[in-house]
């Protein structure tokens, strides 16, 4: 008899983790800045090269790691955001299945800069090939600086197959609205290649969105407020001449969380029914709260797709909630008398 079975080294197991976790440099902007949302600081700026071919940088001014923490942040199902099953059920952060930096630290160089506020000095630690090359003390102002360069450095395959520059650089922007949209109480800004794409200060929901689309978004947000046992929801629908062909924006965000639900969608559209010509698309900004408990959102590794409890019923509110507010703004059917 021969035994043929092994237990995956960890660093290749963070391999074949990542390949899920970290599709394109868009991924790894979207967990950075998730990771500094959850450190709970109220300034994120995020710089880029070459599409986040080159580098990729999240600083943030939130609460810092401890030199232990530094390194531990970086093994796989290392995190401080759950402890027990039961805590899966009950997700206030955005983080929590304590991959990420174990992921991307396994298919580009990463560096760490930490410091605690009420540490002295930080830590500054440096990760190649899933393993700690270096850490050392260092001066540094309080929060956490990720720096991820190289991209897919030791997967050919995958960093031949990244898109153009333009192409790479729209998905990440992509995911810096949806989570500026999200938390406009944290400013955000962008750097790409030098130039400054976005600086975004702090400020309410309707603010953000104006500032992300443009002065002329204001007019045309009529806002949505509802609020019963299941959900609570706030935001805005564009008005019809606000809808596009292609589909532009549309966000739902559920407890802070950027998710894609066509179901939802189609709820909107049947608010819109009868409002939109030549099957346009209406603009929604849609913020709905719900209890932790009556979601799941452990069904995908980037967390953008979540199961309700009752999404029947969250259908219907939805619903009705934007026909209400788009008769209460007067966008009704134009009136057609010829006949
Ligand atoms: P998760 O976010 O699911 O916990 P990550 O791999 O993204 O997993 O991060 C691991 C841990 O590292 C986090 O739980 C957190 O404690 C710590 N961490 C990561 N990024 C930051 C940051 N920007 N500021 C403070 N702590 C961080
Ligand atoms: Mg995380």
């Amino acid at each position: 008899m021969t035994d043929i079975i092994q237990v995956l080294p960890d660093h290749v197991a963070n391999q074949i983790a990542a390949g899920e976790v970290v599709q394109r440099p868009a991924s790894v902007v979207k967990e950075l800045i998730e990771n500094a949302v959850d450190a709970g600081g109220t300034r994120i700026d995020l710089l880029i090269k070459d599409a986040g071919k080159t580098l990729i940088q999240v600083s943030d001014n939130g609460k810092g790691m401890s030199e232990t923490d530094a390194r531990l942040s970086f093994e796989r199902h290392a995190t401080s955001k759950i402890k027990m099953a039961e805590d899966l059920f009950d997700l206030k952060t955005k983080g929590f299945r304590g991959e990420a930096l174990a992921s991307i630290a396994a298919i580009a160089h990463v560096e760490l800069k930490t410091k605690q506020t009420d540490s002295e000095i930080g830590t500054q630690i440096k990760i190649q090939g899933s393993k700690v090359a270096s850490q050392e003390p260092c001066v540094t102002s309080n929060g956490t600086v990720v720096s991820v360069k190289n991209l897919f450095y030791n997967i050919p395959a995958r960093r031949n197959f990244l898109k153009s520059n333009s192409v790479e650089t729209r998905h990440i922007i992509d995911e810096f609205q949806r989570v500026a949209l999200a938390h406009p109480q944290i400013s955000f800004s962008l750097h790409h290649n030098g130039n400054e794409l976005f600086q975004l200060p702090e400020t309410n929901h309707r603010q953000r969105i104006v500032n992300i689309f443009g002065a002329k978004t204001n007019e045309k947000l009529v806002p949505v407020e509802e609020e019963t046992d299941l959900v609570k929801i706030t935001g805005f629908v564009g008005k019809p001449e606000f809808s596009k062909r292609t589909r532009g924006e549309q966000f739902f965000f559920v407890n802070n969380r950027y998710i894609k639900s066509p179901y939802l969608n189609h709820a909107v559209n049947a608010a819109f029914e009868g409002l939109l010509k030549d099957k346009k698309n209406p603009a929604y900004f849609l913020y709905l709260s719900v209890d932790p408990k009556s979601i799941d959102i452990n069904i995908h590794p980037t967390k953008t797709e979540i199961k309700f409890d009752d999404e029947h019923a969250l259908y219907a509110i939805l619903r009705s909630s934007i026909k209400h507010s788009l008769g209460q703004f007067n966008v009704a059917p134009v009136l057609d008398f010829e006949r």
